[in-house]
Formats: structure tokens, C-alpha cells, sequence
């Protein structure tokens, strides 16, 4: 278990203020100018030592994506950062926390990020519906101003840096880093195809980063304490420390700060106080928000928490937010729910997923009800095939996925209740 001088958010619970003050006396902005004056090189080459893989979902090497931008202006054009506060991902919960309760972690981590990669301004993006937390992080900025942090001569580095919250208007899709860049723009939401990649092309069609608020804040604290000292947790390719969400039939849901590839088992005994009912009763666990596919309970209570464990098991660590479901769990159900989120959540930009989300969510729903053939579960795992990899953004492969995951692991659940409708059926009949 992480000892707790290890933990990054020392905050996470809000037990303390978040104010700048108190998130200085937890050793934010101490003595940020000597940050800054390691110069952008070296930062970045302690963030790719460090191992830390990006925490928004994807896991992309944070510091190789920041050495993706251009050591010079081209054409006299700025660079941007921009920070991925839209969490939307159902299960994830994390970087709320983050900017309900320790905002100033975020704002050096901008700030720190920023002048690594050159930037001229950080824009953060948060979820519509984070109301307070925008509020919060807002006079965080705000206070980071004021005190000289950031803005003309930030830190009294001689470095210019302006850092700018932007509030999203509920949709799911502003998470995807395209559209995000399309909607601070003051378009409609749409993800771009990529390439290019925001690095090139970005925000006004400038180089731009798009980061995880996470990844984000967690700069500052590595580059203090070192990339050797991040990089001891965890094990090769899946470093570092973690913010956990683990939500569903456990005995205390939680958001806990652990090393990456705990134990599920350790991760549930030791923050939750165990599984509702007992281990006997867990039916099957999402390990990484809704977009990956679910691991049956058999196969998860021994797995590393970390990007590869979850891999070698069909699914994936996503954001680590752990969705825990007991036996009392109507399954087609839940994964019937995911698909009319995604269905609802869909920009309908593309064919395969506009007309696929639907159609799959339609189908699931008459395999809930147990009203459909045999072979149309064949069907829908071959429409599943046909909408991922086959779309614009990740929300066709995060829409097929789960579904994929439930025929992968309870095709015999659904098979018995369409055996027992068809069965009720014919004795309605007889
Ligand atoms: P991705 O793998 O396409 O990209 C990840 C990041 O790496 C992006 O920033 C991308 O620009 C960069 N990248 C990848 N290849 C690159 C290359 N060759 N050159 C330069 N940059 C490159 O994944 P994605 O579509 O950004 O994210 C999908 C993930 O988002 C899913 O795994 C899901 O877990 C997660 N997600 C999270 C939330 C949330 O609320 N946090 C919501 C929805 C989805
Ligand atoms: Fe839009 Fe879906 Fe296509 Fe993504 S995959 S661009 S959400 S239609």
C-alpha cells in the first residue's frame, strides 16, 4: 500500500482548504522559478524518465508528447496547452477531485507544462456540469494571478504565461482532444480526423498539447522529488502513482491515490473495506470507466491495476475507474445502459457509429428482454467488428467494446433468456 508521504494529492478528501495559502503550505509553488530554471530540455527529459503515461485513458507517454512540439514559433505562431477537464467518462471522478480540492496543483502543473513546451497560454476545459468545481478552480486562477504566479513574468521567471478555464456545455464528445479544440474554437463539438495531431495542428490551427488534468497536475511533484522517485512505483512501461475511482458494490466507494499495479484484490480489501457480500458475490468488475470491456470476477481479483495487467485480460485501465458490480447485478442490463449512452452521446458525424450505436443499443435491448434468435448474438458481435476501428474518434470502439465484453464473457446469460422468452412464448402459444 502507498505510504501516505508518497501520495501527490495529499488534499484529495478536502480535509484542508485549497487556497493558496494552504496549497502552499503542502509545498505547491515552492520555489517554481528553479523549476522554470532547469529550462524546457531538461523538464521534459525528467517527465519521459519519470514514465508517467497520460492518465486521461489512452496512456500516451506524457513527456514524448510534449517533446512533440516545436522548439521554435513557426511563422510567428504560439503554441497552446490545452487541459482536459471534461471528465465524462461514466465511473470517472478523479479530476473533479482535483479541482474541488487541490486547483493550485493544476495551475503550477499549467504553468510548469507550459513553459516546457513553450506555450503562450494553458486553456482549461471543464465539464459543464462541474459548476463549483469551475467556481473553484476560477479563483485558484485567480489567486495564482494576483500572487504573481503566473501571467507577465510568472514566477518572476521573465517567462509570459496566461492560463484561461473555459467551461463546456454537457457534451460527452468535447472529452475527445479534437473536438475540444473544434469547441473552445466556438464550433460545434466534432472530433477532427488525425493526423494531424494536435502537435501540429491545434488549437486556431496553432501546435497545441491537449493533457489529462491529472497528468497535469502531477508535473510539479515529479519534477521536485525526482523521476527516479515516481518511477519506483508500479513496474516497467506502467509507472508511478495513480488516482483510483471505485465506484458500485463495494463496502466504501472510494477515490484513493495507490502505486500502479496494485492488486484489484489489495486495491478493494485495503480502500473499500471489500466487496458487498464478499468476494463469493462479485460477478464482474469495468476496470477502466465505460469504454473498456468488462473482466469477469474469475479472472480479476489477482490482476495488476496498471495499463498492461488489464490489457492481457481484454480490457484496459483507462482512467482506473473501477466499476465493481455483485451478483445482484442484472448485466445485459448494465452493458444495455452503456450502449444507449453511447448511442445519446454519439455526434453523428460518421455513419458506422451514428447508425451503429443505435442499432446496437436497439439489439441490446432485445437481448435484455430475452426477444431475439440465437444467432443474432453472432450478428451483433459481427456489427461490433464493423463499428470499431471504423470511425472517426474512440467513441465507436468505446460504444463496441463493452458489448463485445459481455458476449465474450456471458454468452450464456444471454442465451438463457432468449431460450426462457421463446420458451414462454410457445407455452403463451400452446
Ligand atoms: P489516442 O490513443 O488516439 O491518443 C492519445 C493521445 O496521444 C492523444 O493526445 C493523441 O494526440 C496522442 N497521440 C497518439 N498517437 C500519436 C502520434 N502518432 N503522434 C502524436 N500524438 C499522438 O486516444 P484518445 O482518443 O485521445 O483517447 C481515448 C481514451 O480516452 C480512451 O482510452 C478512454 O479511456 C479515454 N476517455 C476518457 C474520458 C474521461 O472522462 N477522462 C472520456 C472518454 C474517453
Ligand atoms: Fe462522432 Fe461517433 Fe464519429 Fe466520433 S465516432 S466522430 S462521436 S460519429
Amino acid at each position: 500500500m502507498l505510504a501516505d508521504k508518497d501520495r501527490i494529492f495529499t488534499n484529495v478528501y478536502g480535509f484542508q482548504d485549497w487556497g493558496l495559502k494552504a496549497a502552499q503550505a503542502r509545498g505547491d509553488w515552492d520555489d517554481t522559478k528553479a523549476l522554470l530554471a532547469r529550462g524546457p530540455e531538461a523538464i521534459i527529459e525528467e517527465m519521459k524518465a519519470s514514465g508517467l503515461r497520460g492518465r486521461g485513458g489512452a496512456g500516451f507517454p506524457t513527456g514524448l508528447k510534449w517533446s512533440f512540439m516545436p522548439k521554435e514559433s513557426r511563422d510567428g505562431r504560439p503554441s497552446f496547452l490545452v487541459i482536459n477537464a471534461d471528465e465524462s467518462e461514466p465511473g470517472s471522478c478523479k479530476d473533479r477531485e482535483i479541482l474541488r480540492h487541490d486547483p493550485h496543483k493544476l495551475v503550477e502543473g499549467a504553468l510548469v507544462a507550459g513553459f516546457a513546451m513553450r506555450a503562450r497560454a494553458a486553456y482549461i476545459y471543464v465539464r459543464g456540469e462541474y459548476i463549483r468545481e469551475a467556481e473553484t478552480l476560477q479563483a485558484a486562477i485567480h489567486q495564482a494571478y494576483e500572487a504573481g504566479l503566473i501571467g507577465k513574468n510568472s514566477c518572476g521567471s521573465g517567462y509570459d504565461f496566461d492560463v484561461f478555464m473555459h467551461r463546456g456545455a454537457g457534451a460527452y464528445i468535447c472529452g475527445e482532444e479534437t473536438a475540444m479544440i473544434e469547441s473552445l474554437e466556438g464550433k460545434k463539438g466534432q472530433p477532427r480526423l488525425k493526423p494531424p495531431f494536435p502537435a501540429g495542428a491545434g488549437l486556431y490551427g496553432c501546435p497545441t498539447t491537449v493533457n489529462n488534468v491529472e497528468s497535469i497536475a502531477v508535473a510539479p511533484t515529479i519534477l521536485r522529488r525526482g523521476a527516479s522517485w515516481f518511477s519506483s512505483f508500479g513496474r516497467e512501461n506502467n509507472k508511478g502513482t495513480k488516482l483510483f475511482q471505485i465506484s458500485g458494490h463495494v463496502e466504501k466507494p472510494c477515490v484513493v491515490e495507490e502505486s500502479m499495479s496494485i492488486s484489484f484484490e489489495e486495491l478493494i480489501e485495503k480502500h473499500c473495506g471489500g466487496i458487498r457480500g464478499g468476494w463469493d458475490n462479485l460477478l464482474a468488475v469495468i476496470p477502466g470507466g465505460s469504454s473498456v470491456p468488462l473482466v469477469p470476477a474469475a479472472q480479476i481479483r489477482n490482476a495488476p491495476m496498471d495499463f498492461d495487467g488489464l490489457k492481457e485480460l481484454g480490457s484496459g485501465l483507462g482512467t482506473a475507474a473501477v466499476i465493481v458490480m455483485d451478483k445482484s447485478t442484472d448485466i445485459v442490463r448494465a452493458i444495455s445502459r452503456l450502449s444507449y449512452f453511447y448511442k445519446h452521446e454519439s455526434c453523428g458525424q460518421c455513419t458506422p457509429c451514428r447508425e451503429g450505436t443505435g442499432w446496437m443499443w436497439r439489439m441490446m435491448e432485445r437481448l435484455r428482454t430475452g426477444d431475439a434468435a440465437i444467432e443474432e448474438i453472432d450478428m451483433l458481435q459481427e456489427v461490433t467488428k464493423q463499428v470499431e476501428g471504423h470511425t472517426i474518434c474512440a467513441l465507436g470502439d468505446a460504444a463496441a467494446w463493452p458489448i463485445q465484453g459481455l458476449i465474450r464473457h456471458f454468452r450464456p446469460e444471454l442465451e438463457r433468456r432468449i431460450n426462457e422468452h421463446n420458451a414462454q412464448f410457445q407455452e403463451a402459444a400452446e
